[in-house]
């Protein structure tokens, strides 16, 4: 038997439901602030990602699905959102637009990451972008614009944590600075702290060993070090924040997996959620698009995962689309079929919905099965030309010429 490839999942109908739902949501949230729709290709080139995502990142050495086209050209399944945004942004001249360019995306994202709940290799994110401005406001609204999404999805236990990384620079003096503190007290580190001093030092502040984490407690935080004018964006954002009423946490060791980050950074979380908490976030990005061939530009962003909003989300049911007319066909002749036929056509054509018989069940069994998908009215084509109509919820019925069938409907005719 030929089964989905590990770490994928269908969308069926009943999910399918919920998804629509997070995207009219997302629609009618990031529309509101102005945000218009974008979709990229699903594959890009691979350098797109090693340039733009870092080619030091878990992403990028381990998690990318890459892949010959044949031609001799590097392709690869997009593993994140922004990198194609800024690529989008580059290729279209948008710097000519009034800025900053607000765009919204909900699509796939392929990583090779060992599957668990909450984490495929096939997922779902939707994400915002604001390209074209520096200003803490911009990340502000973004911020506010996640919250506001996820609490109109009824996304439970959220919390916020945020941070800033101030500059590249910054960041490789503080580098430097914490390399230093770790090595001088290798001893009493985890060996797998040890190991990652010289490679990923910030991984540090993650471990859960008592003695990495006692020398952790002292040690020199990014905070401390950012130059004035980063500090008063962050205090910016922050105070931002604050007047919007929104929660948050200041976590000095928030980290993110992708390279491109600047100034501000957040994530949400969810404690409905079990290992794999984070629900979505996000940072500014100024250096991105000149990174990737650009004029100098900056951007803030944030990208979460569907799934996990489904899965931290309330359970509530949705209710299917109401079916106003189900047509039932007593004897299959093909007059009657045809009547029938032409009969849902032209109900839809007016702005109903209706299904037709296809099964070739019983009348009995036509009726059972209007009643299942929730039909108000069932009309039975009795011969060309005529039909009984029944209204489901009195269980009344008439006879009725086929062409007043539609008008009884859209009149809204009690049988
Ligand atoms: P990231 O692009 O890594 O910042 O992830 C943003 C959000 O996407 C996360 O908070 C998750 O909600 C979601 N996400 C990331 N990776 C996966 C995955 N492998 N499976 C499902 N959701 C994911």
């Amino acid at each position: 038997m030929i089964q989905a490839p590990k770490g994928t999942f269908d969308v069926l109908p009943a999910d399918a439901e919920r998804r629509a739902l997070v995207e009219r949501t997302a629609r009618r949230v990031l529309g509101a602030a102005g945000y218009q729709r974008i979709e990229t290709p699903t594959f890009e080139s691979t350098e797109l990602f090693s340039r733009g995502v870092g080619e030091a990142t878990d992403i990028v050495q381990k998690e990318m699905y890459t892949f010959d086209d044949g031609g001799g050209r590097s392709l690869t399944l997009r593993p994140e959102g922004t990198a194609p945004v800024c690529r989008a942004y580059i290729e279209h001249g948008m710097h000519r637009l009034p800025q900053p360019v607000k765009l919204w995306y909900l699509s796939t994202f392929f990583r090779a990451e060992a599957p668990q709940r909450g984490r495929y290799r096939q997922f779902w994110q939707v994400g915002a972008e604001a390209i074209g401005s520096a200003g803490p406001d911009s990340d502000a609204e973004l911020i506010v614009l996640l919250a506001e999404l996820l609490e109109a999805l009824g996304v439970k236990g959220t919390r916020l944590r945020i941070a800033s990384l101030g500059t590249p620079a910054t960041r490789a003096e503080y580098r430097v600075e914490l390399t230093g503190y770790l090595r001088a007290r290798a001893d009493a580190l985890s060996p797998e702290a040890r190991s990652r001093i010289e490679l990923n030092p910030m991984r540090a502040f993650d471990a859960t060993d008592p003695g990495t984490r006692e020398v952790m407690r002292e040690a020199p935080k990014l905070i401390d070090r950012l130059a004035p004018d980063d500090a008063e964006h962050f205090a910016a954002v922050r105070e931002l924040l604050d007047g919007a009423g929104l929660r948050y946490e200041l976590d000095p060791t928030l980290v993110r997996g992708l390279d491109y980050y600047t100034r501000t950074l957040y994530e949400f979380t969810s404690d409905a959620l079990g290992a794999q908490s984070g629900v979505g976030g996000g940072g500014r990005y100024d250096g991105l698009i000149e990174q990737l061939g650009g004029p100098p530009t900056p951007g803030s962003g944030w990208a979460a995962g569907v799934e996990r909003i489904l899965l931290s989300g309330s359970e509530q049911p949705i209710a299917p689309d109401p079916v106003d007319l189900f047509v039932a066909l007593p004897r299959l002749d093909s007059g009657s079929a045809r009547a029938a036929f032409e009969l849902a056509r032209e109900a839809r054509r007016a702005g109903l919905s209706a299904q037709l018989e296809l099964a070739g069940r019983s009348l009995k069994g036509q009726l059972k099965h209007a009643d299942r998908i929730g039909a108000r009215y069932v009309a039975i084509v009795n011969e060309i030309g005529d039909s009984t109509l029944k209204e489901m919820a009195s269980g009344e019925q008439h006879e009725l010429a086929l062409v007043a069938v539609i008008p009884a409907i859209l009149r809204g005719d009690r049988l």
